[in-house]
């Protein structure tokens, strides 16, 4: 199989003719392979959007592109079971993660759907000025071309929190998908091209972060580049952007604290703590790959933390009743064993995990991991793993745990789990992080905004903040005609 990459509306292959091999990361075998595009390849990508873009698609009614994004969900709906295995075998993730990811990719693009009718941006709205000679209205209008540039490890998510925004706000888009992962990008182009959509209004162009990537941050006629990745790429991308001025977002990596406080359920509190820190392999950018536990519940709290992620069911996620899949590359699979073994350099304890699972001889797989008596200098504890492990501390009072889940370069997520609600909200309003969770963990609200403050980047997807992300503001201001000149009339600051 070869399966091409989508440009104005065309399925094409690298002009090199150079493939990237895709590699079902259970099992370590080529099932595949897509276009390794290059600088010529990303031209023609920039050209077809640009066309379309200065074309009509500025200019395209908000209800029109309401209407193409409903039936894009619609397509993603029908599609459903074949988007979630294509997933799985790409990615990895269990099944029913992909499962959730396309149920939740249709209900994104439903909701941009509904922000774009419902802008109130698009007629304007009026500034209260204290004067009666002078209005002024703020009004939006679309951003331009925009480069999307995505991770691996959401594929399916990544491609929608962007596109769906993107679309809406009425900008022509370039996608350029993680090269370990493309394959549901473009499938999704697919659907995208049977909802109906212009040509060039959305490309996917799938190669390499050091050749596709950076042509496109690089291009001229690229008016912003929306990033999701790692720390490291987005110091890069934006120097690399400041050669043409553009716009750059980054939602980048994270070292999120989950704090739990002597007032729990310990079993709920438990169940909490290891979906945040092994859901998705623990590849999640908001993961709680660092526990701050209170001294007086550790001791329970650990054995029933070590007993309930020794019985996480890891295997081929595509398997029944499998909970944790393989990581997603090999590359990955090097990296997160070589934080593992840090962790047992520098004294940390292993209080379980640590090792390929009995029974698992191919595919990258780890086991769930949890390591004790974690010191804040050491790397388990300060660098990202993006990996199923977890590292665990103790603290004896409220103060010194807000202290230490902020002492960390990245500020994605927080979560508090307590019964006392008075102080969930206290020690929240403390933490130093873009999103905070109380009592739940890695809920993801769409409607609300997610992103990083500190190292984990700026600007913010989701919700009305996502499309406003592609949208350029405008003042429309008007001097009254019969008021004359009257230079010296400023209005009143
Ligand atoms: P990565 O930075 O290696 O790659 C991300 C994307 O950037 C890929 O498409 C890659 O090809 C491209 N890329 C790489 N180098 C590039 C360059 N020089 N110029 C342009 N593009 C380039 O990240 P990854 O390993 O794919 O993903 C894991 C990282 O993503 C983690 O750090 C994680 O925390 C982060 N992440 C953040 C969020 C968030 O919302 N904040 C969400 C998911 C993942």
């Amino acid at each position: 199989m070869s399966t091409k990459m989508f440009i104005g509306n065309q399925w094409v292959g690298a002009a090199s003719g150079r493939v990237i091999p895709c590699i079902n990361p259970a099992d370590e075998g080529e099932f595949d392979n897509m276009p390794a595009a290059g600088r010529e390849d990303v031209d023609a990508a920039v050209r077809a959007a640009r066309a379309a873009f200065d074309g009509g698609w500025k200019k395209s009614d908000p209800a029109v592109r309401a209407g193409l994004l409903r039936a894009f969900a619609g397509n993603i709906r029908a599609d459903r079971e074949g988007l979630a295995a294509l997933e799985t075998q790409d990615n990895g993730k269990p099944l029913a993660e992909a499962l959730f990811d396309v149920d939740t990719a249709a209900q994104i693009f439903e909701m941009y759907a509904d922000l774009a009718e419902q802008f109130e941006g698009w007629r304007g709205t009026d500034i209260k000025l204290p004067v009666d000679y002078l209005t002024s209205t703020v009004t939006y209008q679309p951003l331009g071309v925009v480069a999307l540039i995505t991770p691996w490890n959401f594929p399916i998510e990544q491609f929608t929190w962007k596109v769906a925004a993107a679309i809406a706000a009425g900008c022509a888009c370039i996608v350029k998908p993680s090269e370990i992962t493309s394959l549901t990008a473009l499938a999704l182009a697919e659907l995208a091209e049977k909802s109906g959509f212009p040509p060039g209004v959305l490309n996917v162009v799938t190669g390499y972060g050091r050749e596709a990537g950076e042509a496109l941050v690089e291009h001229p006629g690229v008016d912003k580049v929306s990033f999701t990745g790692s720390t490291a790429t987005g110091r890069r991308i934006m120097s690399l952007a400041s050669a043409t001025l553009k716009r750059v977002g980054l939602e980048l990596g994270g070292k999120s604290p989950v704090i739990v406080f002597d007032d729990v359920n310990i079993d709920r509190a438990v169940e909490w703590v290891m979906f945040g820190a092994f859901v998705n392999q623990g590849q999640v950018c908001t993961s709680t790959s660092r526990l701050l536990l209170h001294e007086s519940i550790a001791p329970a709290f650990l054995e029933k933390l070590k007993k309930g992620a020794e019985a996480i069911v890891v295997g081929d996620g595509s398997a029944e009743g499998v909970q944790m899949g393989p990581l997603s590359s090999a590359e990955h699979y090097a990296k997160v064993t070589g934080f593992i073994a840090a962790g047992f350099e520098e004294g940390a304890k292993l209080l379980t995990g640590g090792r390929r699972p009995a029974g698992l001889d191919r595919g990258y797989f780890i086991e769930p991991t949890v390591f004790t008596d974690v010191e804040p200098d050491m790397s388990i504890w300060r660098d990202e793993i993006f990996g199923p492990v977890l590292s665990v501390k103790t603290f004896s009072d409220e103060q010194e745990a807000i202290a230490l889940a902020n002492d960390s370069q990245y500020g994605l997520a927080a979560t508090v789990l307590s019964q006392d609600t008075a102080r969930a909200e206290r020690v929240v309003d403390q933490l130093d992080a873009g999103i905070t969770w109380q009592n739940c963990n890695q809920m993801v609200v769409m409607q609300a905004p997610w992103g990083g403050m500190k190292k984990s980047g700026f600007g913010r997807e989701l919700g009305r903040w996502g499309m406003e992300a592609f949208l350029e503001v405008k003042q429309k201001t008007r001097w009254l005609p019969d008021a004359g000149l009257g230079w010296y009339r400023q209005p009143a600051p």
